[in-house]
């Protein structure tokens, strides 16, 4: 078989990894986990043999052959194949996720499940993606998808994974995440998720500017001149000097709202 990089098909054969993923997810017999991405079922039948059961979703019509081999041995998989970023989730009841991800959709389909909800998820993303993902406030790797996940859930690094740990190698090393969503009431209030995203854009596409700036150059993002978010600022209570990489998920949240409410009762 040909692998298909557009596809991200680079299988895990370390076995140890696979338990490392797994062990992580902490499954017990009652866990109902989905898999994206089932590719030669490496981790599948690992998840199989300890959940209660397994939705795989994997788009390579290809990887038939794999997917009968393990449906025939566990009566508790489920293969659902199509694209993962399309497949509606509420049709799927897990709990839990993991999965080797295909590297070319992984902020889609990360954010997609954070949308979705789920108690807990492993996932293998790119290293350098998956410590944007785990950057603390003032680090150089912290950035828009730093607080986009952390607001949403705690993120915690679990291992580096080298390319020998994939056939084919992938260029580069990879990473297991875990994500714990965090539960509704444990979140912080936000008066407005779209408003929060635009202001995620416009601040860290400056993210050393100090906050002042770094909107004033991108008022366009929130939907003003430059003349009126000036407007806006003034007296505004939050420390506008602030440089935006040293802004914390609370501090975005709290200026995302004190501009929301000032934009909206602006006359
Ligand atoms: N879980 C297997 C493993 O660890 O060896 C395969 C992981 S491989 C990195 C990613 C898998 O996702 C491939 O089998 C690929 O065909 C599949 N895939 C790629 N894009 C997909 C999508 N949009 N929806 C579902 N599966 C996809």
């Amino acid at each position: 078989m040909r692998y298909s990089k557009k596809l991200g098909q680079c299988f895990l054969r370390d076995k140890n990894i696979v338990k490392k993923a797994v062990d992580a997810a902490q499954l017990n017999e009652e866990d109902r986990v989905l898999e994206i991405g089932l590719g030669k079922g490496i981790l599948t039948r690992e998840l199989a043999e300890r959940a209660n059961k397994v939705y795989v979703i994997e788009l390579d019509r290809r990887l038939e052959p794999f997917a009968r081999e393990i449906t025939s041995r566990y009566d508790n998989v489920e293969v659902i194949w199509g694209d993962a970023l399309k497949v509606d989730f509420s049709t799927l009841d897990f709990n839990k996720v993991v999965a080797n991800l295909p590297y070319q959709i992984s902020s889609p389909i990360t954010f997609k499940l954070l949308r979705h909800g789920f108690d807990l998820a492993v996932l293998m993303y790119q290293y350098e993606f998956a410590k944007r993902m785990v950057a603390k406030k003032g680090t150089g790797s912290y950035g828009r998808l730093s607080v986009a996940i952390q607001y949403y859930a705690d993120v915690e690094f679990i291992c580096k994974v080298p390319p020998q740990a994939f056939f084919p190698r992938p260029k580069v090393y990879s990473a297991i995440v875990k994500i714990v969503k965090k539960r509704p009431e444990d979140m912080l209030p936000l008066e407005d998720p779209t408003f929060f995203e635009d202001l995620l854009r416009a601040l860290f596409q400056h993210k050393n500017k100090t906050v002042k700036r770094a909107l004033l150059d991108s008022a366009h993002e929130i939907g003003l001149e430059e003349k009126e978010l000036k407007e806006v600022l003034e007296g505004l209570d939050f420390n506008l000097k602030e440089r935006v990489f040293k802004l914390g998920v609370e501090d975005i949240v709290n200026l995302s709202n004190l501009l929301y409410r000032r934009i909206k009762n602006r006359v």
